[in-house]
C-alpha cells in the first residue's frame, strides 16, 4: 500500500517547521519531498517528471549527491515541483493541510486496486474484497541532518534464519530514499560508531520485540537527532528454509513449543523445499512465464515428441519434452525427459498431473509459444524480433515459478528429498534436522491418514519411504499402453465374444504382474485399485492421423487400418470427459471389468502364498446412480468369489467407489448401501460441479478471473470449500448415515494442496491420497490442522 510523508506542509507552514528546527534545509528539503511523494501517489504525476529536476539542480551544482543541494536549492525545486503539479494536474498543489489530507486518504485506499497490490494479493491468496485500512501518524524526521537517519532491521536473517543484526541504515534521510536507491545504504552495525546510544536501544528494542512476537521480526525505525523512533514492526517474511530453521530455533530457546513451531511452518514451504532448484537467475534469458505446473528446475536439450525423448534420454542426453499438450501415449517421453513443458492445458492437464505424479518438472499452458511438433521447434515473440527454439536447443524451467528460461541454468539439489529418500541422516544439517523434527511431530498429531496416488512398484516403494500408509489410487490406464495397446486394439476390434476373450485372457497376466508388484510394494497396506476410467478409443490412433494414413495409402490401405478408422470414428466422441468412460465402460465392454478384477484377486493370492500380507480395494469410478454401482459390484463380487474357489485363498476385498459425479455426491446415502468406502475424485467433481473442463480453462481463461476476483485460486488447485466442498460434505454426511463404518479418502490432486488438506481433515476424511512427492507435504498440513485447531484455526503464516 501508498505512503504519503509531511502531509501538512505549505508555503506557510514551511517557514514554521524551519524555526521550530532551526534548519531552514530540513524545512525545504521535506517540502519538496511532500511535493514529489503526493505528486506521484495522490496526483498521478510520473516519478521521473521530479526526478529530472533534482538531477539538474544537482548537476547546476556539479554534484551527484543530494546532501550537496542547500536550503536555497530546495527552495527552488519547491518551486519547480509546484510548477509541475500545475503543468501536468491543471491544478496548484493544494495549501489547505485538510485538503491534502482527505486526498492522501483516498490515494491510500485506491491503492488497494493498484496492479502492485493486485499482483501481491494473487500471489499471496489474500482475497480481493477484504479491502485497507489507513493509518495517520505524527511525522519524526531522519532528514535532520547527519544526527538523524532511517533504517530497516531484522531480528534474524530472513534468508537463513541465522539470528544476528541484519538490516541497513541511512544517514540524513528519510524512508523513501532507502527504495529509490538515491544513496547507499550502510549494513546496520555501522550505526555503532555514529550513533552508539540509539544502536544500542535499538538491540535492546529488537530483543525486546522478538520476545513479545516470539518469531522474526522486520522492523522500520527512524533517528531524529539523537533519538530513536520505532515507526512499524511485523512478524517478517523469510524463506522455506529460514521458516523451518526458525520455528526450530525458538522451541530451543524455549519461546514456543512444537505446536506452534508446526504452525509457523507451511505445507507450499516444504514443497519449495522438497524441489531441485536453480541457483542464481540473474543472467538467464527469460522466454516466457506460464502456468507453474509441477515445481522444481529442469534443464535440457528441448524435444518435439516423445520417441526422441527416450531414444536421446537412452543415449545419456537430459532432454526437455516440449509439446502443445501431451496424452497418455506421451507417458514414456514424459519418463525419459527431464521436464514438460506445453503450450496448452492447465493444472490438471494430463500433462500437470502425471509430472506432479512423478515429481517431474513441468511448465503448461506456454500459450505464447508456437508449438510446431513437425518442423520440431517453438517460435515466440523475443525482444529482439521473433525466436525460434529447434530441437536440440538447451532450455530451463522453473516448474516452481512457470519460467521458461533460454540456455542453461545452473541447478541445485534438495537435501530435504534426500532425507525423504533415506539417503541423508536427520542430523546432516540444520535445515534437514528442523524439518524431520516439525515432520516427526505432525506425525504424531494428525488424525488424517496419508496415502500416495501410484501406478507402479517403484512409484509405491518411493511413497512408503515418503510416509504414504497405502494407496488411495492406482490408475490402471497406464496398463493398457506400450506394447500392450496391441491387445487392447484386439479388445475393440474383436468382432465375436472369442476375439473379444482371447484378448482378455492376454492382457489378464499383464495386469495381474502389475497389481503383484505394487502389492509387494505396499505388504500390509491398503491398495486402492481403480478400475479402467478414461475411454476406450483414448487408447486408439489419432483419428485425423488415421484417416490422413487411410486416405494417401487409398486401395492400399490395410484392412486392418479400415477397421481401425471406422471403430475410431465409431467410438470419437464429442465430450469424452462426460461420455463412456468410468463404470459405464464397465457395464457396456463385456469382460473388461471382470478381467480387471480377476487379476486383482489372483494378484492378491500369489502374494498370499508367497507369505505376503495384501490389502486390495477395489474402486468403481465416475458411478451417478447406485444402480450402477450394483451391477458393477454383483460381477466383481462374482469374480471374487470364483478365484477364491479356484485358489482355495479367502480374504476380505472391499468394494467401493469414487465420488466424482455431483449426483453422486448428492445419493450418497443409497451409494452407501453398495459401498464399503468413498473416495472423492475431486478433479471430476470441480470439472463437473463447475461445469468447467479441466483439460482447456485453466489455460483459457481463468487468469482473467483471477484478475477480476472470481476466484483468488484454480479450484482444480485447492478445493472450492463454498461449493465443492459442500458436495464433499453432504456426502459424507449422507454416507455415514447409511454406513457409520465407510471409510472415506480423497484422491484428486487436491489430496496433496495444503489448504485442501486441512479442509478434509475438518469435513471428517479419514485419509488424504496424493502423488508420492506430495506425502510429505500432505503430512505437515494434517498434523497442522490438529495444531491450527487446537489455537482456534487461525493461520497465521
Ligand atoms: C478425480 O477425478 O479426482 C480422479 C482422481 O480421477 P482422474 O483424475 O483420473 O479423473
Ligand atoms: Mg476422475
Amino acid at each position: 500500500m501508498e505512503t504519503v510523508l509531511n502531509i501538512g506542509l505549505s508555503d506557510a507552514s514551511v517557514y514554521g517547521l524551519a524555526k521550530q528546527a532551526g534548519n531552514e534545509r530540513f524545512a525545504w528539503d521535506s517540502y519538496r519531498r511532500l511535493i514529489q511523494m503526493f505528486g506521484k501517489t495522490v496526483l498521478g504525476i510520473e516519478g521521473h517528471e521530479f526526478e529530472q529536476a533534482i538531477d539538474a539542480a544537482k548537476q547546476a551544482k556539479g554534484s551527484r549527491n543530494d546532501l550537496d543541494l542547500d536550503a536555497e536549492d530546495m527552495r527552488a525545486l519547491v518551486d519547480t515541483f509546484k510548477q509541475i503539479v500545475k503543468s501536468q494536474t491543471g491544478e496548484d498543489f493544494p495549501q489547505e493541510p485538510r485538503a491534502q489530507m482527505d486526498m492522501a486518504v483516498n490515494a491510500v485506499f485506491d491503492s488497494w486496486n493498484s496492479d502492485r497490490a493486485i499482483l501481491y494479493r494473487r500471489q499471496e491468496r489474500i482475497p480481493a474484497d477484504l479491502g485497507t485500512a489507513v493509518n495517520i501518524v505524527a511525522m519524526v524526521f531522519g532528514n535532520l541532518g547527519p544526527d538523524s537517519g532511517t533504517g530497516v532491521a531484522f531480528t534474524r536473517d530472513p534468508g537463513t534464519g541465522q539470528q544476528g543484526i541484519y538490516g541497513d541504515y541511512l544517514q540524513n534521510a528519510q524512508g523513501e530514499d532507502v527504495v529509490a536507491g538515491i544513496r547507499n545504504t550502510v549494513p546496520l552495525q555501522e550505526l555503532e560508531p555514529i550513533d552508539p546510544k540509539s544502536y544500542h536501544e535499538l538491540l535492546q528494542i529488537m530483543s525486546t520485540l522478538e520476545h513479545h512476537y516470539k518469531d522474526l521480526c522486520d522492523i522500520e525505525f527512524t533517528i531524529e537527532r539523537g533519538k530513536l523512533w520505532m515507526l512499524q514492526t511485523r512478524v517478517g517474511k523469510r524463506t522455506a528454509g529460514a521458516a523451518f530453521r526458525i520455528a526450530v530455533q525458538l522451541v530451543d530457546q524455549d519461546l514456543i513449543d512444537m505446536n506452534e513451531a508446526l504452525r509457523r511452518v507451511t505445507g507450499a514451504q516444504l514443497a519449495q523445499l522438497m524441489f531441485p532448484r536453480f541457483g542464481n537467475i540473474s543472467s538467464a534469458s527469460l522466454i516466457t512465464k506460464a502456468i507453474s505446473a509441477s515445481p522444481g528446475a529442469a534443464v535440457g536439450k528441448a524435444v518435439f515428441d516423445s520417441t526422441t525423448a527416450v531414444e536421446w534420454a537412452d543415449r545419456g542426453e537430459e532432454v526437455i519434452l516440449v509439446r502443445r499438450e501431451t496424452n497418455p501415449d506421451d507417458l514414456h517421453g514424459m519418463i525419459a525427459a527431464r521436464g514438460i513443458l506445453t503450450s496448452r492445458g492447465g493444472k490438471t492437464s494430463h500433462a500437470a498431473v502425471v509430472a506432479r505424479g512423478m515429481g517431474k518438472t513441468c511448465v503448461c499452458g506456454a500459450d505464447q509459444l508456437e508449438v510446431d511438433v513437425k518442423a520440431r521447434q517453438f517460435t515466440t515473440e523475443g525482444p529482439d524480433g521473433q525466436l525460434v527454439v529447434r530441437q536440440g536447443d538447451v532450455i530451463s524451467i522453473d516448474g516452481t515459478s512457470g519460467a521458461v528460461y533460454l540456455g542453461e541454468v545452473p541447478v541445485v539439489a534438495s537435501p530435504v528429498v534426500e532425507y525423504f529418500e533415506g539417503n541423508l541422516d536427520p542430523n546432516a544439517d540444520e535445515l534437514v534436522s528442523a524439518v524431520h523434527r516439525i515432520m516427526t511431530h505432525a506425525d504424531q498429531r494428525r488424525r488424517l491418514g496419508v496415502r500416495a496416488n501410484s501406478d507402479t512398484g517403484e512409484d509405491s516403494a518411493r511413497a512408503v519411504r515418503f510416509g504414504a500408509q497405502g494407496i488411495g489410487l492406482t490408475r490402471t490406464e497406464h496398463m493398457f499402453l506400450g506394447e500392450r495397446r496391441q491387445l487392447v486394439e484386439r479388445l475393440i476390434l474383436a468382432e465375436d465374444d472369442k476375439g473379444r476373450v482371447a484378448a482378455l485372457a492376454e492382457l489378464e497376466p499383464l495386469q495381474r504382474g502389475d497389481f503383484v508388484e505394487i502389492l509387494e510394494a505396499m505388504d500390509g497396506l491398503p491398495v486402492t485399485i481403480r478400475l479402467l476410467d478414461p475411454p476406450l478409443h483414448e487408447f486408439l490412433p489419432d483419428l485425423t492421423d488415421l484417416s490422413v494414413k487411410v486416405a494417401l495409402a487409398g486401395d492400399q490401405a490395410s484392412e486392418k487400418d479400415k477397421k481401425l478408422l471406422e471403430e475410431v470414428r465409431r467410438l470419437h466422441e464429442q465430450n469424452p470427459m462426460l461420455g463412456l468412460r468410468g463404470v459405464r465402460l464397465g457395464l457396456v465392454i463385456p469382460g473388461l471389468y471382470e478381467m480387471q478384477v480377476r487379476a486383482i484377486a489372483h494378484a492378491a493370492a500369489d502374494r498370499i502364498k508367497a507369505g505376503g500380507d495384501p490389502r486390495p480395494e477395489i474402486m468403481i469410478p465416475l458411478v451417478g446412480a447406485v444402480q450402477e454401482l450394483e451391477v458393477a459390484r454383483d460381477e466383481a463380487e462374482k469374480v471374487l468369489a470364483e478365484v477364491a474357489e479356484e485358489t482355495g485363498v479367502r480374504g476380505h476385498t472391499l468394494i467401493g467407489t469414487m465420488i466424482e459425479v455431483p449426483r453422486a455426491a448428492l445419493t450418497a446415502g443409497q451409494i452407501a448401501q453398495a459401498a464399503e468406502f468413498f473416495s472423492f475424485g475431486t478433479n471430476d467433481l470441480t470439472q463437473m460441479g463447475w461445469g468447467f473442463s479441466r483439460d482447456d480453462v485453466e489455460g483459457a481463461f481463468f487468469g482473467r478471473y483471477i484478475e477480476m476476483g472470481i476466484f483468488g485460486v484454480s479450484p482444480f488447485e485447492t478445493l472450492d470449500a463454498d461449493g465443492i466442498g459442500r458436495l464433499v460434505k453432504i456426502a459424507v454426511a449422507e454416507g455415514r448415515a447409511t454406513r457409520p463404518d465407510l471409510k472415506i479418502g480423497v484422491c484428486g490432486e487436491h489430496g496433496g494442496d495444503p489448504e485442501s488438506v486441512r479442509f478434509f481433515h475438518g469435513a471428517g476424511l479419514d485419509y488424504v491420497s496424493c502423488s508420492p512427492f506430495r506425502v510429505p507435504v500432505a503430512r505437515l498440513e494434517a498434523g497442522r490442522a490438529v495444531a491450527l485447531e487446537d489455537s482456534g484455526g487461525s493461520d497465521s503464516r
